[in-house]
């Protein structure tokens, strides 16, 4: 469907798709998608057709479940709690469907994006400390933890030796949804 553009108002210039995919043993996903021919805007999201409860998932990554399939929602916040890194949803965060080699090459392009910003050398130290490790997971010569959790239990990891369990009410508090809310400065006329 072609649109005026959400974000630059080009007249027509974005064009938005959406389709259904069923995933064996996932169940139905709706996979939408919008880009801007004008400005670039590129938007993808994930939603999961059923209604899920709030959910995380653990699971040991190593050389035989790197090609094991992951839907990550908007929402989800995923982590390598050893390496002290995560990512969490943001006003710009995307839904996508990988597998776990892709979560982590998109946690190397995260920290190499982390490299230009801070300079110092400690940041370039740890940044590039963690890069080496990220490489040795998908060269399947270390393991680490992989931790996806979902307030809206729409992220999947598919894997048989995957943890799954329901996110305690405590621990929702503390998770982020990626969903800006504004204070409303004007009630003091
Ligand atoms: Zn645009």
């Amino acid at each position: 469907m072609i649109i005026d553009c959400p974000v630059c108002s080009g007249k027509g210039t974005a064009e938005s798709t959406t389709k259904t995919e069923n995933i064996p043993h996932f169940g139905e996903i709706l996979e939408s998608s919008l880009i801007c021919t004008s400005c670039g805007f590129k938007h993808n999201d994930i939603i999961c057709l059923e209604q899920k409860d709030p959910t995380k998932y653990t699971l040991a990554i190593n050389k035989d479940n790197l090609s094991s399939r992951v839907v990550k929602s908007q929402s989800a916040t995923v982590s390598i709690p050893e390496f002290g890194i995560k990512v969490e949803p943001g006003p710009k965060s995307v839904g996508y469907v990988s597998n776990i080699e892709g979560v982590i090459i998109r946690f190397c392009e995260g920290v190499k994006q982390a490299l230009t910003l801070f300079d110092d050398e400690e940041s370039q130290k740890n940044g590039t400390n963690i890069l080496k490790k990220l490489n040795k997971i998908v060269n399947g010569e270390i393991e680490a933890t992989l931790v996806i959790e979902d307030p809206f239990g729409q992220s999947k990891v598919m894997d048989i030796n995957v943890k799954k369990e329901q996110i305690s009410e405590e621990d929702l508090k503390h998770l982020k949804t990626g969903f800006a809310i504004f204070e409303d400065t004007h009630n003091n006329q």
